[in-house]
């Protein structure tokens, strides 16, 4: 159950980026990769309780998953990894990939109503 430290980090960037914007939150947009391991679910489950009692109480967070997409260093063809073959390239076999996407904890828009 790491969400919630997800969620406490995602809380913490959007209060800091509040600091320059006037009016009420009503929605945090994130980006969350697939390789986080974070659920959706679970990440608005707990925003609610996080938020409680800050700016951003009353808000709803909307999250966008992200896949996992790697890019092989041997034969540089891009695939989606998979933790059931140790995130080995499909088309080779090797394990010289380089992830592209997939790791995302990012506050990507917060609606605010002035
Ligand atoms: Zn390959």
């Amino acid at each position: 159950m790491h969400e919630l430290s997800y969620v406490v980090k995602i809380v913490d960037k959007a209060i800091s980026a509040m600091n320059s914007v006037e009016g009420k939150v009503v929605c945090v947009h994130v980006k969350i990769g697939e390789l986080t391991g974070a659920l959706p679910e679970y990440l608005k489950m707990y925003y609610k309780q996080a938020t409680l009692n800050t700016l951003l109480e009353g808000s709803s967070l909307s999250v966008e998953y992200i896949s996992a997409r790697a890019k092989c260093g041997s034969c540089g063809k891009e695939y989606a990894p998979n933790r059931k073959n140790d995130y080995l390239c499909p088309y080779c076999g090797s394990a010289d990939a380089v992830f592209i996407s997939g790791r995302e904890l990012t506050v990507d828009k917060i609606e605010v109503e002035k």
